[in-house]
């Protein structure tokens, strides 16, 4: 086993919202590299000028730390990298490994149609290759990789397995643009090495540029990562997963209101498996990740399974950690914030809201009763619940609350003997009793809103409704 400690990282390309494709990426980086005590590094690429722009930057930075992957050091942004980059590809060209080539885009087109006319492959093959630099014109070039023509590159992928590609399918790919910009495929290499990457998971539409990335690094003598590719996400239909199935975007399940843990364990479980564990946490997740758990045929994304293990989360939180992923929440989404008395208020109750929301929405729904304040609003279906005699048993209760101890046992007592003396049963009650405490007909139990309201307001909601 080497002893070289794991280095991930996650590459983004800052040209529009940060994908959950991405993110997933991200999260597998982020694992592998936590569970072996390595290092998890971000890096931009911004070296295509036109496309990135600073927003979808903040977008992926923002992403990242709603998820909570946190990476070491600093962001390193390609497009700074941009001289090392050259200087690399000029090195390549002193050791003979690169060439200048001074081939005019209106020659390598004739090339093309020539080699189509001829039914020869059209990958371009440059008469600068082997030129002696001493015919070298004085006119602007290109560094071209000197790549093998004979043979095949394999590449020992932890995912796909051994992936052979012919040498004679691999062009002589640009490496330095005639104004001196190198192109992705150098850039990548080039901060990879130098920023010490073992291991690159990515998305298998990376697999074929891993076939001509390996060249440079065999040129310059540098260390092979290791590679794994992993099937892209598709939509429950089978297809790649676009907006038609849903929102593909990070920031939509931030402001939809997923929490984040959930998130987490539903994109590791989005093509990666460690025996039937579908909810798990990140402690877990962290010691079972490993390359070997991701499956080679495309995940389909489940909407209702995300909901499941969301609600599953929500459930297992810690209260002061839900309460502070929801004021984030609350704040994300250009909400007021929590005053005193609604944070006070949750924190007693987060027991009863936690269970069944999938979602903060659905636990700020549950909430209500919390968060609004008197006079209550009563909804339409809870109007309805406050008929005169309902009102009638109501104010006969009040008095009665005003004595009693004020725990479950003895306001379940108080209820049901107030309940049996007008003949009607306790579940009959529980409809006035919600709509006079939450102002809705669906809400937690009347018992448990009556323990975390506490006795003061309980009574004046109760004489707000009888009224
Ligand atoms: N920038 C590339 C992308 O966003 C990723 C490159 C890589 O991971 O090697 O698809």
């Amino acid at each position: 086993m080497s002893s070289t400690p794991v280095v991930t990282r996650i590459a983004p390309s800052p040209t529009g919202y940060m994908h959950i494709g991405t993110a997933r990426t991200a999260l597998f980086n982020w694992l592998y590299a936590r569970g072996r005590g390595g290092k998890f590094l971000l890096r931009i690429e911004d070296t295509d000028r036109e496309r990135s722009t600073p927003a979808a930057t903040d977008a992926i930075l923002k992403g990242m730390r709603w998820l909570g992957l946190d990476w070491d050091g600093d962001v390193v942004s390609q497009f700074e990298r941009a001289p090392r980059h050259a200087e690399v590809a000029h090195q390549m060209l002193a050791a003979g490994k690169a060439y200048k080539c001074f081939s005019t885009q209106d020659e390598i087109q004739a090339f093309r149609e020539a080699a189509e006319a001829e039914k020869r492959s059209t990958l371009f093959q440059s008469p600068w290759r082997d030129a002696d630099p001493a015919s070298h014109p004085d006119g602007p070039y290109v560094i071209r990789l000197k790549a093998p023509r004979d043979g095949a590159t394999v590449i020992h992928d932890q995912v796909q397995g051994d992936v052979t590609i012919r040498n004679d399918q691999l062009d002589d790919m640009v490496m330095l643009r005639s104004d001196g910009t190198p192109t992705y495929m150098l850039a990548v290499v080039v901060d990879d090495n130098d920023m010490g990457v073992t291991h690159v998971i990515r998305g298998d539409d990376h697999l074929t540029n891993a076939a001509r990335q390996i060249q440079i690094y065999l040129a310059m003598g540098w260390d092979l990562p290791v590679y794994a590719h992993i099937p892209l996400i598709f939509g429950p239909d089978g297809k790649k997963l676009s907006k038609r199935h849903g929102a593909t975007g990070v920031a939509e399940y931030q402001t939809m209101g997923y929490p984040a843990a959930g998130m987490r364990n539903y994109l590791a479980r989005l093509g990666w498996s460690h025996g039937d564990d579908e909810f798990f946490s990140d402690a877990q997740a962290t010691e079972w990740f490993d390359l070997g758990g991701i499956g080679r045929s495309p995940s389909r994304f489940d909407f209702k399974k995300l909901e499941n293990l969301c609600g599953q989360h929500i459930a297992a939180a810690q209260v002061v950690a839900l309460l502070h992923e929801l004021e984030a929440f609350l704040d994300e989404t250009g909400q007021p914030a929590l005053t005193e008395g609604q944070r006070d208020g949750l924190t007693r109750g987060m027991y009863c809201l936690k269970e069944r929301a999938k979602t903060f929405p659905e636990l700020l729904e549950k909430a209500h009763f919390i968060m609004a304040s008197r006079p209550l609003a009563p909804d339409e279906k809870a109007a309805a619940a406050l008929d005169s005699v309902s009102r009638g048993i109501l104010s006969e209760l009040t008095p009665q609350l005003q004595n009693a101890s004020w725990d479950r046992e003895t306001l379940e007592q108080t209820v049901a003997t107030v309940a049996e003396a007008n003949d009607t049963k306790l579940g009959k009650l529980a409809g006035p009793l919600r709509a006079a405490l939450a102002g809705r007909a669906v809400s937690p139990s009347v018992f448990d809103m009556m323990l975390v309201l506490g006795r003061d307001e309980t009574v004046a909601r109760l004489k707000d409704a009888a009224a």
